[in-house]
């Protein structure tokens, strides 16, 4: 009998903006791994890292798999090959792919991931960490997916989230979506909040669905396997999907605004958060965005919050004084403005009184006083009683001390939606027993939709 070995396979920066996509191939290289008998130790990884880094694709988002297998040698040259077929590499796409051939990952990994989540790694101390560390690692273009590569594969979880995606038929590349924006509200409302961020009430908009050339067809993004498989099981299309596979990810955990940014070196495309009191009032700015700037540390931060988010009404009216805590990424400066924070999330954590200088109210009439003229005090019109000064009046506020976060089409992989607020989730142990990869091989040529109950509940 042939010793088998321990294999982590990760690989990141396979898509490009109007091509490939890393979970596609990540579903391409799984259907081999089957053939080959090989046995998974996890579902595969979808991670994300920070999504404020400039050369990002779409989602920055990276895999890893885990494996048992007694041919490493023949696996690794066969993805590879994988690798090379199906990534995107001419249109900017600049793949890494790392294998690490033992049991366990050292805590170095992680550590290395962790930084990626929120900052910005050069691309050369992925290669020094690989060669340091015995990770076998191949890229095409620059090598800055290993960046990604080796974070995945020492990813730990101290909360994760599921995604079931769905991939198209090659045919069917390029065309447009169609799936029934009423089963997607549908789900929602069945499904909520073991599932999230499906469908944007207040933009209408169907968020399950990528629009590009991509093979992604749809995700569902959910708490736990079983929510995933019964949102998916509820949607309707018009559309035949090829397979589908289900991810353990980071996505909807927050985990790029788990730091505190350092204000005094506010690296351009980290991501963090910085709490401060409010020193320069909110300014609208064109096109609807809002500026405004909190100090920490005696550092000014600038923060701009724009308008897909919908949080611009809730920022134009915190006012001086106010302590926020703000989430997000550092833009590099531009000519009008230093660095400054994107905000992905405000939580105003202190509400400063908002006093203003008024006439005086009359107290037997109850009437606003007029001004007499400069200096000269005030007089009511009704009854001639007169004041001097000005009052100071309390003028409420009409925002609260909670969190605010953006609409749900404006949330980024990461975001952690409303409902997830405070919610951990344990390691939920991995189950092969159960299906979480599908290949719709059945013809079905006469059902009026192409993903009906029976693919889908064939997963069960
Ligand atoms: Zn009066």
């Amino acid at each position: 009998m042939k010793a088998s070995s321990y294999l982590h396979i990760g690989f990141d920066d396979t898509d490009s903006r109007d091509g490939m996509c890393t979970t596609y191939l990540a579903y391409k290289i799984v259907e081999y791994l089957r053939r080959e008998q090989v046995r998974f130790l996890d579902y595969p990884y979808l991670i994300r890292f920070n999504p404020n880094i400039p050369w990002k694709t779409r989602g920055n988002g990276a895999v890893a798999l885990k494996i048992i297998t007694e041919r490493p040698e023949a696996i690794k040259k066969k993805i590879i090959e994988f690798i090379k077929k199906y990534s995107d590499t001419t249109k900017g796409a600049n793949p890494g792919l790392v294998f690490f051939q033992q049991e366990k990952i050292p805590p170095t990994f992680e550590e290395f991931g962790q930084l990626a989540l929120s900052q910005l790694v050069n691309r050369n101390e992925a290669k020094e960490f690989a060669s340091k560390n015995g990770i076998e690692s191949f890229y095409i273009g620059n090598g800055q997916g290993l960046v990604g590569s080796i974070g995945a594969i020492g990813y730990k979880f101290d909360d994760h989230t599921f995604e079931l995606i769905s991939y198209r038929k090659k045919s069917n590349f390029g065309k447009k979506r169609e799936i029934f924006k009423d089963s997607v509200m549908k789900m929602q409302e069945l499904t909520y909040p073991r599932t999230f961020n499906s469908y944007d009430d207040k933009k209408n908009r169907v968020l399950i669905a990528p629009h590009g050339p991509d093979p992604v067809f749809f995700g569902v993004r959910g708490e736990d396997v079983d929510s995933v498989i019964e949102g998916t099981s509820l949607l309707k299309t018009k559309e035949k999907f090829d397979g589908c596979m289900i991810f353990r990810s980071n996505q909807g955990t927050g985990a790029h605004l788990k730091n505190e940014l350092d204000v005094c070196n506010l690296k351009p495309f980290s991501s963090g958060t910085v709490t401060g009191k409010v020193t320069d009032e909110p300014k609208v700015g064109k096109g609807g965005h809002v500026i405004f700037s909190i100090v920490k540390d005696n550092k000014k931060i600038h923060c701009a919050v724009y308008k897909p988010t919908g949080l611009t009404q809730i920022a134009s009216k915190i006012i001086k004084g106010d302590l926020v805590k703000v989430g997000g990424g550092v833009r590099k400066a531009s000519k009008n403005y230093p660095r400054i924070i994107n905000v992905e999330f405000l939580e105003v954590l202190q509400l400063e009184k908002n006093l203003k200088l008024v006439n005086p109210t009359c107290h037997l009439c109850n009437k606003k006083m007029k001004s007499k003229g400069k200096n000269q005090g005030y007089q009511c019109v009704k009854c001639g009683n007169s004041s001097l000064q000005k009052i100071l009046q309390k003028i409420p506020r009409e925002i609260h001390k909670k969190l605010y976060l953006p609409v749900p089409s404006a949330h980024r992989h990461l975001t952690r939606p409303l409902q997830r607020i405070g919610r951990m989730n344990k390691k939920i142990e991995f189950d092969d027993t159960r299906e979480w990869f599908l290949r719709n091989n059945i013809k079905n040529s006469s059902t009026k939709f192409a993903i009906r109950l029976e693919p889908i509940i064939s997963l069960h």
